[in-house]
């Protein structure tokens, strides 16, 4: 009974419900766009970290800083994913609240691959669904892969613990945003059913990646990751490395080579060069995708399709 008077109230006073809309910031353009679909009818987030530059090596501009500085709350997966932000975080947004979602006891949380993780054999039938080990609750150790907005499981899960963060701040709006994540959580369904069905056929195909940002989608879709240029915190493996990588190469049949739009081509060379290797430019931050509610369902999509190159 009380869902009538507050959507009678949302209805008729949209201009001072607005007025009285959290600020919010988001760090990346997918947590912008599932903020932005929880915050739909009520307000809109900020963007602070533009999608074409590296979140692992960001440095802010004045008006992010600005941003931060008048946020009442900042959603952001943490300072595992960006360590500059992080610092901002520290100095600006001082009295915010703060979703730090990669830390949340909700979040599936896979750990940092080192360099020896990809040089093992490969066991074809090596459990990859992403659900069984790595649970999300104590059991890693060492640094935790922070790409893990490429989980729509970690998605689904990050709209409703925005929809709970707002309503504490926002009580007013609350039946909106419980709304409107249920309505987003059946969407994203969608879209990472069609997105599975897409690329069934790539499940056991040997990938290699230039940065090591993929485990989370991996895991989501079935893939099979065998070798890394960088890690996840977008740091260099060393040359003896990259060397065993080359031998992989030929040796376990890799069908595509998956790059991002920043990779420093040079390497990728150096790696795959002499063989007939596809590549396929994917994107975790969808920098091509317009930021806002779209944003996240798109880039599923986009990444998906940049997959196909690799199908044979
Ligand atoms: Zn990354």
């Amino acid at each position: 009974m009380r869902l009538i008077p507050l959507l009678l109230a949302a209805l008729l006073i949209p201009a001072a419900a607005r007025a009285d809309a959290p600020r919010v910031v988001a760090d990346i353009a997918p947590v912008h766009s599932l903020v932005a679909q929880v915050m739909a009818g009520v307000g809109a987030p900020d963007l602070v970290l533009p999608a074409n530059v590296s979140p692992h090596h960001a440095a802010l501009k004045p008006s992010q800083a600005r941003a931060l500085a008048e946020a009442d709350l900042v959603v952001w997966i943490g300072p595992g994913l960006s360590p500059g932000l992080a610092r901002a975080v520290k100095v600006l947004s001082d009295g915010a609240a703060q979703l730090t979602l990669l830390e949340n006891d909700a979040t599936t949380q896979l750990p940092a691959r080192k360099a020896e993780d990809f040089l093992l054999v490969v066991d074809p039938g090596h459990d990859h669904d992403g659900h069984g080990d790595h649970d999300g609750h104590g059991h890693t150790h060492g640094p935790i892969d922070p790409h893990a907005w490429l989980s729509p499981d970690n998605a689904a899960r990050w709209l409703d613990l925005i929809a709970a963060e707002l309503s504490r701040l926002d009580p007013a709006h609350a039946d909106i945003y419980a709304r409107n994540a249920e309505a987003s959580r059946v969407r994203l369904d969608e879209v990472r059913q069609i997105a599975a069905a897409r690329i069934s056929g790539l499940q056991g195909t040997p990938l290699m990646v230039y940065h090591d940002a993929f485990q989370y989608f991996e895991n989501a879709f079935g893939l099979t990751v065998i070798g890394a240029i960088s890690d996840s915190d977008d740091a260099r493996f060393g040359p003896a490395h990259i060397a065993a990588l080359r031998d992989r190469l030929s040796d376990a049949g890799v069908a595509c080579f998956l790059t991002e739009p920043v990779a420093d081509t040079r390497l990728i060379d150096a790696v795959s060069s002499g063989t007939a290797l596809p590549l396929a430019v994917l994107d975790p931050l969808g920098a091509e995708i317009p930021p806002g509610p779209a944003h996240y369902p798109a880039l599923l999509q986009a990444m998906v399709a940049a997959l196909e190159p690799c199908g044979s």
